[in-house]
């Protein structure tokens, strides 16, 4: 396997970066770094967004029938790893890489025309609606239920830890339309509105009090049955597409390598217990040493994947052994920021978000303001996508052969 770049990529790399250089604000920089949220507020996503659909880059995911760049897996690489390394906020996932890939996949002409370009153009916000209370890792007990009526679907029930249902005016749906043999069967995958009378959203506050995640509730809602995609009764494949692509459709290791850079730069103006730069301490630096080894090896994991990728492979189970690295190292890093800034790292002010005006000024820094809040919030990424646990089993299964 050969992964040094050719001189075609490294040209494409200088006009990403001479791109990055010229579009990416210091306002969206900095509501990047002061987001201690999975995903950064929409104010600042939309309009990072809206810079790439601008240029023709934002779906660089996409086949180039529906919009996408028709770069190579590398490129897309190279692109994520600058986008990090610049300090670009992440990309709005939910339209962009989970349910768009459903609609250009398995949905019908009417739709791919109808939906991507809105998701494209910043008109369509998406959330999930897949897990419910007692359906998470068991995700096909799930009993949110789709009764047909005509040209619609009457659905009722809820969707537990929806993130940004608050913000979304769309959500794809997992619901029961039948009950057959196996809890698989009888689901249905269904786009809706989110602004209509039978939808509520009630907020739930993580660990660290930020609004990310709601509980959704449907009181005989409606979905078209227009808006439904593939079959009725063919949703568990379709989510199990998606799953797929939320654990391994983006590279984790620039952003873990990104932050782990900022750690280590921030770490030479911090004092150690001797009183010299904390980032001289020898401790340290094997700690950090460490981490940096396990990120270097994810990237090696996640570059094998992209080889396959273009040589026409599936993605596979790797995925999950992403996943599960990425997940582990997200929350070192974040325990690592904690530890660096001591006292000031414990401040954790409910005012959000911390780049607004009106937010208080930071203790310290700006990396210690958000420290405890990161800490905190990074405690879900063993959970959501699949626990650890989850991620675990597959391997288990699907690689070792256990
Ligand atoms: C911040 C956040 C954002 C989220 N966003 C969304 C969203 O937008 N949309 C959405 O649909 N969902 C979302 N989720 C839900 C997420 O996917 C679920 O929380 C996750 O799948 C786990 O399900 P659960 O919470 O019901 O836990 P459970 O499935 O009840 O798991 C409880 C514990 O049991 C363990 N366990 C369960 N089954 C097994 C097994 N077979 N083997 C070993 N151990 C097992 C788990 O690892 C875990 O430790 C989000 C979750 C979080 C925390």
């Amino acid at each position: 396997m050969e992964f040094a770049f050719a001189p075609a990529d490294m040209a494409f790399r200088d006009e990403v970066r001479t791109f990055l250089a010229e579009h990416l604000t210091e306002e969206l920089k900095r509501g990047a770094a002061l987001s201690p949220t999975v995903f950064v507020e929409p104010e600042i996503g939309q309009k990072w967004n809206a810079i790439l659909n601008a240029k023709g880059w934002l779906a660089y995911q996409w086949p180039k029938e529906h919009g996408g760049t028709g770069w190579t897996p590398i490129q897309r690489y190279i692109f994520e790893k600058e986008c990090a390394l610049a300090g670009a906020p992440p990309l709005t996932v939910l339209g962009l890489k989970l349910v768009a890939p459903v609609m250009y996949t398995f949905g019908t002409p009417d739709q791919k025309a109808y939906y991507l370009p809105r998701i494209l153009s910043g008109e369509d916000y998406w959330c999930q609606g897949f897990s419910e209370p007692g359906s998470g890792s068991d995700l096909a007990s799930l009993r949110c239920k789709a009764e047909r009526d005509g040209d619609v679907y009457r659905i009722n029930g809820s969707k537990m830890w929806t993130t940004h249902a608050h913000h979304a005016n769309k959500i794809f749906v997992l619901a029961r339309t039948s009950n057959g043999a196996r809890p698989q069967a009888g689901i249905s995958f269904l786009l809706m509105d989110m602004h209509q009378p039978g939808i509520s959203v009630r907020p739930i506050l993580t660990l660290a009090g930020d609004h990310e995640v709601n509980q959704v509730f449907f009181d005989n809602a409606e979905a078209r049955v227009a808006d439904r995609i593939g079959e009725e009764g063919d949703g568990w494949g379709i989510a199990k597409f998606l799953l797929e692509n939320e654990r391994g459709g983006s590279c984790h290791a620039p952003e873990l390598l990104a932050d782990l850079d900022a750690v280590e730069v921030a770490a030479r103006g911090e004092p150690g217990s001797d009183g010299r730069p904390l980032a001289e301490s020898r401790d340290w630096k094997r700690r950090v040493a460490r981490i940096r080894l396990q990120v270097e090896a994810l990237e090696l994991i996640e570059l094998r994947i992209l080889d396959n990728i273009a040589k026409g492979r599936p993605p596979g189970p790797q995925t999950s052994l992403c996943k599960l690295i990425k997940s582990d190292v997200r929350q070192a890093v974040d325990m690592l920021a904690m530890d660096m800034y001591g006292l000031a790292g414990l401040q954790l002010d409910p005012a959000r978000p911390f780049y607004a005006h009106n937010a208080p000024p930071p203790i310290h820094s700006d990396g210690a303001q958000v420290a405890a809040a990161r800490y905190l919030n990074s405690r879900a990424w063993t959970i959501f996508g699949g626990t650890n646990e989850v991620q675990s089993g597959i391997i288990a299964k699907t690689v070792l052969g256990l």
